[in-house]
């Protein structure tokens, strides 16, 4: 089959994720057919350098036999046995020791799930009967943020913050509240009806008040927990101050409630060490994990109970009414297991801390000189670029869309990086070569000079 009949069949059949149905009728996609290493190569042989690896998933890169390997051996052993019913299988326990091995001390349960979704579908239900078998069952709310994701199950979307989100499909599930991002340059820099012009640190304290104004709006004794991303990834790889989570850690000590750190993004790698709660230093109670679990080979996801919580349900509870028929897959764990394996034999985490984040963070922050360039920001390999109006110094007007604009030119140069508004983002795969990250940052330069001329033939127009 040819581009064409792809595209044909596709808009004939299938309705994609986050996509606008009729919009990509009319445009068709692009058909990805294999991938190596960094690298995906779409149905015209064209060799695209992935910026996201994939969904901020591919941390070992394309192409791994170790994790084929690791699939059809199991496969051949035993596809699929569940969970349930007092039986389990090798493969489950020993990602679940390998997890719990490698998360803080603290921490020393799991509870699969297949996706991230489901882990914050776990989540809720999970804080909720943790208060309740504590006597405390009015301990409901949960606090989220503004322009958080966690997921698009009905639970991870009301647990997020994605304004779009919460206007489709609703009612949500209730209690649950949402506070201001730590996003500096969008809320902190320009406003936008806040805090005009503020510094970072001040903007971080002020985001951690927010915080606790919302615990006593709604009484200490209603709330459960509070569900942030170190990171926030699909909100635009924001980086909070540095501020911002000592402030938060502050809050939190001041109230029994329980943290969870949402760890589908920032877990294994992202941020130069195992958990992105281990860079900040916060001691979540919670953790749902997923994506680099797997480095994305199959799906499979889970929350890491820390014992706070697990010791409760364990010596308290009885039956947790609660799991997937994919809780654990044989194969799915087995590919993760030897997917964190060879994330420790091969150094990945260390390597991305001492090495590949310093050196993406010099050639990135080369980036903010540029006339589109507001900010410049990366963390481990996470990174993000906010564009500006060169004339002006501020944002575009949102019409023009020209994140999206400079999205596309990416892709025609040979670069995946994704677009969130105007805040372009990257989350490469952590086993980039430095040859690899000057091609990925001379590719984003390019793009944007590209956007530029664009930009000047439609005013010239
Ligand atoms: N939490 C976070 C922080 C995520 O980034 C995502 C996915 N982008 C999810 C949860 C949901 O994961 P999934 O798509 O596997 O359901």
């Amino acid at each position: 089959m040819q581009t064409s009949d792809y595209q044909r069949l596709d808009r004939a059949h299938h309705l994609h994720p986050f996509t606008d149905f009729k919009a990509l009728g009319e445009e068709g996609s692009r058909i990805i057919e294999r991938g190596e290493g960094v690298y995906i190569i779409d149905s015209e042989g064209n060799r695209i350098l992935d910026g996201m690896a994939g969904l901020w998933c591919v941390n070992l890169g394309y192409g791994r036999e170790e994790l084929v390997e690791a699939a059809t051996a199991q496969m051949r052993q035993l596809p699929y046995y569940n969970n349930f019913f007092k039986t389990t299988h090798p493969p489950a326990v020993k990602l679940a020791e390998t997890l719990c091995r490698l998360a803080p001390p603290h921490i020393n349960r799991v509870f699969f799930t297949g996706s991230g979704s489901e882990a914050n579908d776990t989540v809720l239900r999970m804080v909720r009967r943790y208060w309740a078998l504590k006597g405390q069952p009015e301990k409901q709310w949960v606090i989220g943020r503004e322009n958080a994701y966690h997921g698009s199950t009905v639970a991870g979307l009301s647990l997020g913050g994605m304004a779009p989100m919460h206007e489709q499909g609703g009612p949500l599930v209730p209690k649950i509240a949402h506070v201001r991002q730590p996003w500096w340059f969008g809320e902190g820099r320009f406003g936008e009806g806040r805090s005009e012009g503020q510094d970072p640190e001040t903007f971080g304290r002020e985001c951690a008040a927010a915080l606790e104004a919302k615990i006593l709006e709604l009484g200490e004794e209603n709330v459960a927990a509070f569900i942030a991303e170190p990171v926030q990834g699909a909100g635009g790889a924001i980086i909070p101050p540095a501020s911002y989570w000592p402030a938060v850690k502050a809050v939190l000590a001041k109230y029994d409630i329980l943290l969870v750190a949402d760890e589908v993004i920032c877990g294994f790698g992202r941020l130069g060490e195992w958990f992105g709660s281990v860079h900040y230093g916060l001691e979540p109670d919670l953790m749902p994990i997923a994506k680099g679990l797997s480095s994305g080979y199959l799906p499979i996801g889970g929350v890491l109970v820390g014992d706070r919580v697990a010791d409760t349900l364990i010596e308290e509870g009885g039956e947790f009414f609660h799991g997937f028929t994919y809780s654990g897959h044989p194969t799915c764990a087995a590919v993760a297991q030897r997917n964190l394996e060879l994330m420790e034999a091969e150094g990945v985490v260390e390597r991305v801390r001492d090495d590949l984040g310093p050196y993406l963070a010099q050639r990135w922050q080369a980036l903010a000189k540029h006339p589109l360039v507001g900010e410049a920001r990366s963390l481990g390999l996470i990174g993000a670029l906010e564009l500006i109006d060169p004339a002006t110094g501020e944002r575009f007007d949102k019409a023009l869309a020209v994140g999206n604009l400079c999205r596309d030119l990416c892709f025609a140069s040979g670069l995946v990086m994704r677009s969130v508004g105007d805040t372009m983002i990257i989350s490469p795969p952590l086993v980039i070569s430095h040859a690899e990250i000057d091609e990925l940052v001379d590719k984003a330069r390019a793009a944007l000079d590209a956007t530029l001329a664009r930009l000047a033939d439609t005013t010239t127009d």
